[in-house]
Parts: C-alpha cells; structure tokens; sequence
C-alpha cells in the first residue's frame, strides 16, 4: 500500500512538470506511469514541440530548460496560402521579443524532467504500471493496480489523450474528428531555413516546417486528409520529396526526407468536467486541439503550473487542503484558454477549408490588412507566444527592480 499527498497518473511532459514543481512543497507524490523510465540517449529529434516563451520560462525556472541540448529559437514566422496572396508574418526582432518560441525534442525534454526528479526524495516514481481500477472520494483517492494498491488526498490524471482516469471517472467529453492526419518526419532543404518557422496553408490542410538547430533541417507537420496520408506515408522518397517540394511551393528549393515518416489521427477532444470529487485533469487528459499552431504542450505545461500554484496554496505545515472551491477554481481558469483554442483552431481550419473563389479573396484580403496593422498583429503574436494576462507566476516574466 502506498499513501501519498498527490499521485499524478502519466509521467509525460505534464505530469512530470507537476511532480517537479510541488517536489520541495513538502507534500509526498507519487507518479505512476505504464510506460518504462525514459533512458537518456541520443536526441533523434522523432517528435519535436514548438514551446513558446511563457513555456520556456516556466521550465527555465525549474532548471529543466538549461539540460536541453536541443532547443533551437526560431526569431521568424511566415504564414502564407497556396495558390493566393494571403501572407503574414511576423519576427522577434520588430516586436522586441528575444525569439517567437524554441523547438524541443519531447523525448528530451521527458528525459530532462525525470533526470531532475531523481534528486528529489518527496517524489516516487513507478514506472511500468497497469492499473486496474481508478476510485474517488472526497477523503481518498483510491488506485488499484497489478503491483499494489495507492491511497491519495489528490488524484491528477495527467495520462495522456485517452486518459484512463477521465473514462474511470465518467468525467464527459466532446470530440471531433479534424479529418486530417499528421505525417511528421525530418527533411533536409536545399536553401537555409534561416531560423523561420514556416506554415503553408493548402487545400487539403497546414503544412508546417519547422527550423532545427542544423540550417538545413526541419521538422515538418503535414495535416491532411487521411487516404492522403496514408499514401504519402507509403509512397517511395523520391516520390514524397518531390510532393513535398510542391506542396511548399519550394520555399526552401528542393526536399528530401531523411527519417521514417510517421502519422497521427488528429482529433478534438474537451472534457466538459475536470474534477470529480478530489481528481482533476489536465493538459492531453483534458483537452487536445489540432496542432496547427503548434499550442498543445504549451496550454498542458500552463495547466499543471496553474494547479501547482492552487496546491501551494493550500499547503500548510506540509498538510494539503483538498477543497472543491479551489478545484473548480482552477478548472475555470484553465478551461478559458482551452476553450479559446479550440474555437480558434476550428476557425483556422475551417476558414482555410473553404476553396470557392469569394472564401478565397476574402482570407487574402484580409490576411493582407492584418499584416499591415501593427497593433492587431501584436495581439495575434502575442497568443502564439503565450502572452496572457493570467499566466501562472512561475510562466510570468520577470518583474525587472531598479531600486
Ligand atoms: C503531430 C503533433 C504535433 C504537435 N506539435 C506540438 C507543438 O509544436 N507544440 C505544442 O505545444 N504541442 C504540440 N503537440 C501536442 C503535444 O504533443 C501534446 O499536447 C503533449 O505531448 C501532451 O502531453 P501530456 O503529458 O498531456 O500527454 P502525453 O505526452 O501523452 O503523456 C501521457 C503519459 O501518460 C501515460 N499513460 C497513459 N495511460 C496511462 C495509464 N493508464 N497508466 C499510467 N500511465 C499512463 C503515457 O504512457 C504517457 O507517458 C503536437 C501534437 C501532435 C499530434
């Protein structure tokens, strides 16, 4: 039997960011992952995330950021639609921001928290778990599985897009499919990416390339229809290079692919409830958007950061208060940008869906003006690097004294 304070189901990028920002609370904390620990090894640079500043603050100011070997800045983005004049962009240096966002590799980045959470006594972590039943209560939390049985004041499910906590839990949810699937892969370009994260908009779906550290590398997120996928995922090198090259319109001359490709189903998904007695949810577990504009680690980092700073203060003489006032208080906060992405991760794909000609000059038209209003545009930029007026304290910027 093991008793903790908080047990947090799914040591991903969220959950692991939990355990370490309550790991000198005082409180005992368990994770329990049905995965094997992450091992360090070479970066293969399989999945990366575009983290965005409030991001980076957030795992600076838990030490993590600094262990990354790969976190190449991009200081440019380039927004454009085939087959029209519809073009934004934006660049750090005009909006004096130090970079629009870093590119991490996920398995890194995994590799960096679990490394930091070795030195912290508070914190256990079981790796290759099977749970067998999930139970909540206003006084215990209870988690039965093929090792042992795990009694918790606070369960967070922090298990991922199919969160067996949610199910166990009936904790409702609405989906959709995007109908499309994501082929990610690595590609070489002829011409320098010159650090700028670039996203094509076709017919079919956003094709997205993104700058790694080496000037001639991107990591791109072609969304599409899936037979589309399906195809281009078969399809021969050669074959693939060359509809890749078109797709972008040679915006870095030609392309070739030098990893496997790989495809992911994208699919909306929203819990309508995050809390149910004394559980919570968060980051994948409570929602998941298209990854378009590249935001869905972003809003589950910024989850656990707003649930690490409710837990903190509720903590006192090393004892955690689990109140359903808080709970549901954090459950508002969070679902408010949640809720915004989704709606404008909708509109983005719907918008650019569209093909009839007046759809057409429209988006043209008025991408145009918007590039050409600075203050609109600041606003825009602003949401892609993850500037809002409620960040939790520790993704804040630093409040600079001159006294
Ligand atoms: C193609 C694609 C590109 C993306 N690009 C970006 C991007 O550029 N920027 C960005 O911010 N986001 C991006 N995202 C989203 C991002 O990858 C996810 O939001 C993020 O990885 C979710 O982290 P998580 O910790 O919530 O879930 P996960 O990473 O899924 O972790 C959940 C963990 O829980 C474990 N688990 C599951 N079930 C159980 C169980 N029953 N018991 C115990 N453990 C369990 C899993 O093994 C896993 O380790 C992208 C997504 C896709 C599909």
């Amino acid at each position: 039997m093991n008793e903790s304070d908080l047990l947090i189901v799914g040591a991903g990028s969220a959950g692991l960011t939990l355990a370490l920002l309550l790991a000198n609370s005082g409180l005992k904390i368990s994770v329990l992952e049905q995965g094997p620990a992450p091992t360090t090894g070479p970066v293969t640079l399989k999945r990366v995330s575009a983290l965005n500043l409030a991001s980076e603050r957030l795992l600076t100011r838990l030490g993590v950021w600094q262990q990354l070997t790969a976190k190449p800045a991009y200081q440019a983005m380039s927004v454009w639609e085939a087959d029209s004049f519809a073009k934004i962009s934006f660049d750090a240096q005009t909006s004096q921001l130090p970079s629009l966002g870093s590119l991490v590799d996920n398995e890194e980045l995994r590799q960096a928290l679990y490394q930091q959470l070795q030195g912290c006594p508070a914190v256990r972590l079981d790796f290759n778990a099977r749970i067998q039943s999930i139970s909540a209560g206003a006084a215990q939390n209870l988690v039965s599985t093929e090792q042992g049985v795990y009694l918790s004041r606070l369960l967070v499910g922090a298990d991922g897009a199919n969160s067996l906590v949610r199910r166990e839990l009936k904790m409702p949810q609405r989906f959709w499919d995007y109908d499309h699937h994501a082929i990610v892969a690595l590609v070489k370009t002829s011409e320098p990416h010159q650090a700028t994260a670039r996203q094509v908009f076709l017919p079919t779906g956003p094709l997205a390339l993104l700058p790694m550290a080496d000037p001639h590398l991107v990591s791109i997120v072609w969304s599409t229809s899936p037979e589309q996928a399906s195809t281009l995922c078969e399809v021969d090198a050669n074959l693939f290079n060359q509809q890749l090259t078109a797709a972008c319109q040679s915006v870095l001359g030609p392309l070739d692919v030098v990893s496997p490709r790989s495809s992911y189903p994208l699919r909306m998904r929203y819990s309508t409830r995050w809390v149910e007695q004394n559980a919570v949810l968060v980051a994948d577990a409570a929602h998941t958007i298209h990854p378009l504009a590249g935001q869905g680690m972003n809003l589950g980092l910024m989850d656990v950061a707003a649930l690490a700073e409710l837990i903190l203060a509720n903590v006192s003489g090393g004892k955690l208060t689990v109140e359903t006032r808080w709970l549901r208080q954090y459950e508002r906060w969070r679902k408010a940008e949640a809720q915004q992405m989704i709606v404008l991760m909708e509109a983005f794909k719907r918008g650019f869906m569209a093909q009839n000609p007046v759809a057409k000059l429209v988006r043209a038209v008025g991408m145009r003006a918007v590039d050409r209003l600075p203050l609109l545009k600041e606003q825009l930029l602003a949401a892609a690097v993850g500037e809002r007026d409620d960040l939790p304290q520790q993704a804040r910027p630093a409040v600079i004294s001159y006294s």
